[in-house]
């Protein structure tokens, strides 16, 4: 039985060794802080080790931020990639016919169920800890912010750039 928003894992922790690879894509419609404008989508590997599980994630999405200098919002492109491992317990089946091992879930938030993945908290974790930090409208430091430029260009739309330039200056003065 396939559960929405579960990665089913069991053949891999019940075949340590084997190899599994899975597209995902998630919209993450239980994160309210980020507004994705894209679903977030990727592949996601696992393998078990016996006694670990290994995952790891190569995602991307595309979102809305604000401009860490002028509070614009700006869309920027996020790619990541997850490497994480969980605990595993139990005797894989594979190995014996009694046997059934599973993911330790001791997380407070588990991030699986059963020997399933919880696709969307996985997912979003990992974008937490990837979202660009000083996102900027400009993409970088060095230039002036999209508004700056396009407000100077309207104030003073004839004249030498040098007189431009001095205006900014006497406008930041008074204030
Ligand atoms: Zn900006």
């Amino acid at each position: 039985m396939k559960r929405e928003g579960l990665l089913d894992l069991n053949e891999a922790v019940q075949h340590p060794g084997k190899k599994l690879a899975f597209d995902v894509k998630t919209e993450l419609q239980q994160e309210e802080d980020i507004d994705l404008l894209k679903p977030v989508t990727g592949e996601v590997r696992a393998v078990s080790t016996g006694n670990l599980l290994l995952l790891e994630a190569d995602l991307s999405t595309r979102a809305v931020f604000e401009c860490a200098r002028c509070g614009a919002a700006v869309e920027i492109d996020v790619e990541f990639s997850m490497e994480d491992q969980f605990a595993v317990e139990g005797v894989p089946s594979s190995y014996s016919h009694e046997g059934y091992a599973y993911v330790v879930a001791d997380e407070p938030e588990p991030m699986f169920q059963d020997n399933a993945l919880i696709v969307d908290r996985y997912v979003r974790q990992g974008l937490i800890l990837n979202l660009p930090s000083q996102p900027l409208c400009s993409g970088s430091w060095d230039g002036p912010c999209q508004n700056e430029v396009s407000t100077s260009e309207q104030e003073a739309p004839s004249g030498h750039p040098a007189f431009q330039s001095l205006g900014g200056l006497k406008s930041e003065d008074e204030e």
